[in-house]
Parts: C-alpha cells; sequence; structure tokens
C-alpha cells in the first residue's frame, strides 16, 4: 500500500529531527495532505498504528489537514481552485492549468517530550 511507505517516510523525518533535538516520545504527527494527491487520509489513519509501530512514533496521535488543490492557469494568468488533477480552469476553460498546490504530503508539526 502507498501510504505505509508515505508513513515511512514521515517516521523517517521524525528519526531525523530527533537525532537534532534529543527527545524520548512523540505525542502528536500534524499532516497537512493534499486533496489531489493519490493519499487517502483515512488509510493513512488506518495503517498509522501498525507502521508506527516499534519506532519512535508509536503511539502518537495523527492529525490530517487537507490542503485543497489550486493550480496556476497559463490563459487567463490566474491562480485557480483545482477541484481534479487535470481540471480544465474554472475561469477560462482553458486547458493549461499547472498544478501547484494539493499535491503533496508534509510534516507540518509534532508535540514532542
Ligand atoms: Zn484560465
Amino acid at each position: 500500500m502507498h501510504e505505509v511507505s508515505l508513513i515511512e517516510s514521515v517516521i523517517a523525518l521524525v528519526e531525523h529531527e530527533r537525532a537534532k533535538q534529543d527527545f524520548a516520545r512523540v505525542f502528536m504527527i500534524k499532516l497537512k495532505l493534499g486533496a489531489l494527491g493519490h493519499a487517502e487520509p483515512d488509510a493513512l489513519r488506518f495503517c498509522f498504528d501498525a507502521v508506527t509501530s516499534g519506532t519512535i512514533a508509536e503511539g502518537s496521535g495523527l492529525e490530517i489537514e487537507i490542503v485543497p488543490g489550486e493550480g496556476w492557469c497559463r490563459d487567463c494568468r490566474k491562480t485557480v481552485p483545482l477541484a481534479q488533477r487535470f481540471d480544465a480552469c474554472p475561469v477560462c476553460d482553458g486547458s493549461h492549468v499547472k498544478m501547484t498546490a494539493g499535491d503533496d504530503l508534509r510534516m507540518v508539526e509534532m508535540e514532542v517530550a
């Protein structure tokens, strides 16, 4: 499952932070998930406990904030909302929209002790 490798990369980030900050426990991990990305928030939540088990993030909570899709239209030169990847521009109906937001997964915050 794709979501498993996404969480594994989040754990790798947490481990990387621990090397710098030296904390013992993680209470909460907050992610920003693009609405047009390939990961399902429910699937992320579903596999989070299993994937974090035995890692520094074991037992921590998971918060997911959805980032809406956004694109840059080359035809009308505007930033426009994007409901679907490869959608036409909602303003001018042009097809030269480059997705600029809503496609990635980022860790924005974590609570540690
Ligand atoms: Zn347009």
